[in-house]
């Protein structure tokens, strides 16, 4: 007997017909012999809706307790899905994050997954139930409530399929799989029908919200069988695996772009060792990521740091730097919210040349301006003004020619 675990995402539970549709799917599995364990997340919209409620009551708030009222779509989700299942006759039993339990750090909105007690939910499918787990939610280890992030259903799902050695972990979504660009986006995205570890990971954190990247990084440490899907339509799906030698003959597999982040500029700072701890220390502590950093000394010995942090901490990194501007010797700090990051992604770079100047050359045609580069092994990201968002990803599809089979592509 094998044991499968499902993920439907806000989508795939919107409406009480689709929690019908789930409990339908997760029934056929159970039928078919399996072992099935289901996580949710909160119907369509319902996240947003709590996360507005806590930004109505002002500019600040304890994080929390945002993390108590946010997490609390996915109790209505599960109710209704381990109901709708029962109703169709099989039993069933719901669990909130913290009942399964997901222990967690104590990074409040961001909070990363420690362990995953399995007890309760194996003595549940040994007595023939569909489990049913809230996706988002956990616990620190004083008890406090945390979420895992926006996306984070998909995380709760890959480490519950790890944790319990899961045969599967099915990922079903509003969309047929993993394409070559938000298909939501370009019409004409493909999708593809494996996709390897590291380039999903590379999407992910780039922007491509198919997947939290965090599930990314666990399904690649346990080696945990992904599937991306449509709990909408019939179809394959994406698998994600290991890399193999087709796969590097590929030179970009993918486009991805965010509009999550903002750009940070901290002007005319003596240039001295230590210059950069000065300023990115007190915003860790701060619990702010830093993500693309540029640096430029001018002949007078003075320093401009730029560098891009998620959107949602933009007012609270300012504020950080602000407050040392005078100990760091900076003439000014300047902020920009209005800007995307564009990113090519693709294992075969690694091997190949020439990515970059085609990348330049797409945008420059259509007289889009660079403003950050930023390169590693296996992807090329830009940061540009947002407006143009949408035509750099539509002229790199094109440029790359990702709406054709990756064999027929004439630039490789
Ligand atoms: P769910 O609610 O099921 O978790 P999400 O909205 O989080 O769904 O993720 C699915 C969405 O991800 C799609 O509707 C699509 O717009 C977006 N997306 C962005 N990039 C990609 C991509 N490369 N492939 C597929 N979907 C993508
Ligand atoms: N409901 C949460 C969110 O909207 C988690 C998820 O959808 O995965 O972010
Ligand atoms: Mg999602």
């Amino acid at each position: 007997m094998s044991l499968i675990v499902q993920k439907f995402g806000g989508t795939s539970v919107k409406t009480l017909d689709r929690i019908r549709n789930v409990a339908r799917m997760a029934i056929a599995e159970h039928r078919a012999g399996h072992q099935v364990v289901v996580t949710v997340s909160a119907m369509a919209g319902e996240t947003n809706r709590l996360v507005a409620l806590v930004e109505g009551l002002g500019p600040s708030w304890s994080e929390r307790e945002y993390d108590v009222v946010v997490s609390a779509g996915e109790q209505v989700a599960i109710g209704l899905l381990a109901i709708a299942i029962e109703s169709l006759g099989v039993p069933a039993r719901s669990y909130l994050g913290w009942q399964v339990r997901f222990l967690t750090d104590s990074a409040h909105g961001k909070a990363r997954i420690v362990n995953v007690e399995d007890a309760a939910i194996r003595k549940d499918l040994a007595a023939g139930r569909i489990v049913v787990v809230a996706g988002f939610q956990g616990m620190d280890e004083a008890g406090n409530v945390t979420t895992l992030g926006r996306g984070g259903s998909d995380t709760s799902a890959v480490a519950l399929a790890a944790a319990l050695k899961a045969d599967r972990c099915d990922i079903y979504t509003d969309v047929d799989g993993v394409f070559t660009t938000d298909p939501n986006m370009v019409p004409k995205a493909r999708k593809m029908d494996r996709i390897a570890y590291d380039e999903m990971l590379e999407m992910a954190s780039l922007g491509a919200k198919v997947l939290q990247t965090r599930s990314v990084e666990l399904a690649k440490k346990y080696k945990v069988p992904v599937r991306v899907l449509s709990s909408l339509e019939e179809g394959s799906g994406t698998l994600l695996t290991e890399e193999d030698a087709t796969m590097e003959k590929v030179l970009v597999s993918a486009v991805a772009y965010s509009r999550d982040e903002a750009k940070i500029t901290v002007v005319g700072i003596p240039d001295r060792p230590g210059l950069a701890a000065a300023v990115f220390g007190p915003l860790a502590e701060a619990n702010v990521n830093v993500d693309m950093i540029l640096q430029n000394v001018s002949a007078s010995g003075e320093a401009d740091l730029t560098f891009t942090v998620p959107k949602g901490d933009f007012r609270k990194a300012m504020v950080v730097l602000q407050q040392k501007m005078q100990s760091l010797g900076a003439k000014e700090v300047t902020g920009r919210e209005e800007i995307a990051k564009v990113s090519v992604i693709g294992v075969g770079m690694r091997s190949h040349s020439g990515v970059a100047r085609r990348m330049f050359e797409a945008l420059a045609k259509d007289g889009i301006n660079i403003l950050m580069i930023s390169t590693s092994e296996i992807k090329i990201s830009v940061v540009i003004e947002e407006k143009y968002t949408e035509l750099a990803v539509r002229l790199l599809h094109d440029a790359f020619e990702l709406d054709r089979p990756a064999g027929d592509r004439v630039g490789g």
